[in-house]
């Protein structure tokens, strides 16, 4: 049976040409990069490069890439280390009702430790306003905290706009631009922002990787301590492999964007004109400020689960919400902070197109999807009354 993957923001497959640069580094070139022999000077060589490609990429200096052990890494190193960095400062931090857990959970340790978070909410459309946000900022507060691109509904906020604004009050400003990466520029001098996250498999890379960009000047106490890696910001051996990999995909996604970008947005909007034709369904999240990926719709009187279940037997993978809250019977907080009822965000799908995705395989979720969705309705009591 053929499978149509549909469930990049959950992860992606690894590119044959990010292996092709990987294995060599597990193969001969497997020196430790603090080694001052030829194998080790190798290795350095190696992360250097990558570390000068991705730098380059997020238009940043080579010394404010910190590699991590991912996007979850990345965003608890930049919320952590900056909060217990700058404690003598203030104990304010302000972040979004929509972030990620990676971001939402340290967030609640923090205030465990005594740390005072404002969660904005968004409204309807998931779009944080710049208004509200400024009107939050106070004297004590440290760090701002906002997502570049949702997971879950792909909404776009205005992260340079808000970067304005904490730039010129002196506030420490991170983003989670884990979905954008691939989809969206990020020039950290454009979005205004002081630190920005990566994980390389969401871009075609592989999985256990990540990188947190760090401006000069800005100090972080580290999660690991031990050796001097990442300029004493994160210790342990460096997995000189998987950077490599993270920079080689990252290159790829930089030089193809323009390219893919247009192709993947059309297929978005096939999708996406094509499943609000099935009566009793809605769009969730901004249309306008939306990743060229991104899917997501409430399908009324029907459970997101069965959906899925329904869908993976014909060969579609798909997802009701965050891929990391399925298995869980809590509606996504995401569709709850857009104001959606805790039945209609049950009702989600969330689709996320990739660079290999085909008019082909759109025909074909749009044949199967509407008669799966009226067999379920028909099962529902719900529907009927
Ligand atoms: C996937 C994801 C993360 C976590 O990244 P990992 O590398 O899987 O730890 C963080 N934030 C967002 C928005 C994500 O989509």
């Amino acid at each position: 049976m053929k499978v149509v993957y549909l469930d990049h923001a959950a992860t992606t497959p690894v590119r044959a040409e990010v292996i092709e640069a990987m294995l060599p580094y597990f193969r001969d070139k497997f020196g430790n990069a603090s080694s001052v022999y030829g194998f080790g000077r190798e290795a350095r060589k190696a992360l250097d490069d990558a570390r000068q490609k991705t730098a380059d990429i997020l238009n940043a200096g080579f010394n404010e890439i910190v590699f991590t052990g991912g996007g979850s890494e990345a965003n608890n190193l930049a919320i952590k280390g900056a909060a217990w960095e700058y404690r003598h400062k203030g104990g304010h931090i302000i972040t979004s009702g929509i972030e990620h857990h990676a971001v939402l959970h340290p967030m609640q340790q923090l205030e465990k430790e005594g740390y005072e978070v404002t969660y904005l909410p968004v409204d309807d459309q998931g779009l944080i306003s710049v208004e509200e946000f400024a009107n939050a900022v106070r004297e004590d507060t440290i760090l701002v905290s906002f997502m570049h691109a949702n997971n879950e509904i792909g909404v776009i906020e205005p992260i340079a706009q808000i970067g304005a604004i904490t730039k010129e009050r002196g506030i420490l400003f991170h983003t989670d631009a884990v979905q954008a990466a691939g989809m969206l520029d990020i020039d950290v001098k454009k979005l205004n922002v002081d630190m920005l996250s990566l994980s390389a498999h969401k871009f075609y890379g592989p999985k256990g990787v990540g990188a947190l960009y760090v401006r000069k000047g800005v100090r972080l106490v580290p999660l690991i301590h031990g050796g001097s890696h990442e300029s004493r910001r994160r210790a342990g051996t460096e997995n000189v492999a998987g950077i490599v990999g993270l920079a080689k995909a990252l290159e790829l996604a930089d030089a193809e964007r323009e390219a893919v970008v247009p192709k993947i947005q059309r297929l978005r909007d096939r999708l996406i004109d094509g499943i609000l034709q099935i009566p009793n369904t809605r769009l969730n999240g901004s249309r306008e400020q939306r990743l060229p990926n991104n899917i997501n719709v409430s399908i009324e009187f029907i459970e997101g689960e069965s959906l899925l279940l329904n869908l993976d037997l014909m060969g579609i993978a798909a997802s009701s919400g965050s891929a990391c809250t399925s298995g869980s019977l809590d509606p996504s907080h995401v569709l709850m902070a857009l104001g959606l009822t805790h039945e209609v965000a049950h009702g989600s799908l969330r689709l996320t197109l990739g660079r290999d995705n085909t008019d082909a395989e759109i025909d074909y979720v749009l044949e199967i999807l509407p008669p799966i969705v009226q067999r379920l309705r028909e099962m529902s009591p719900l529907y009927s009354s």
